[in-house]
């Protein structure tokens, strides 16, 4: 288990450590996951900011979401 700064709100993200535990959605160990843009880069985002964002989400998208806080 690791934990790093979520890329849109900046909390700890605890993810899963290794990939075995990547797809196991059932659990409570993970805060996040990183998501991979269809432009190619990918972030380290919490499920709040996942949630936020549009389902086509863009780099622009996840840099909003620091300064669209609720
Ligand atoms: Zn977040």
């Amino acid at each position: 288990m690791a934990s790093s700064p979520c890329d849109g709100c900046g909390c700890d993200v605890r993810i899963a450590g290794g990939i075995a535990n990547i797809w196991t959605f059932g659990g409570d160990d993970a805060d996040g996951l990183t998501l991979e843009l269809t432009d190619g880069s990918d972030h380290l985002l919490c499920y709040d900011c996942i949630e936020r964002l549009p389902d086509d989400p863009t780099a622009t998208d996840v840099a909003a979401l620091g300064s669209d806080t609720e």
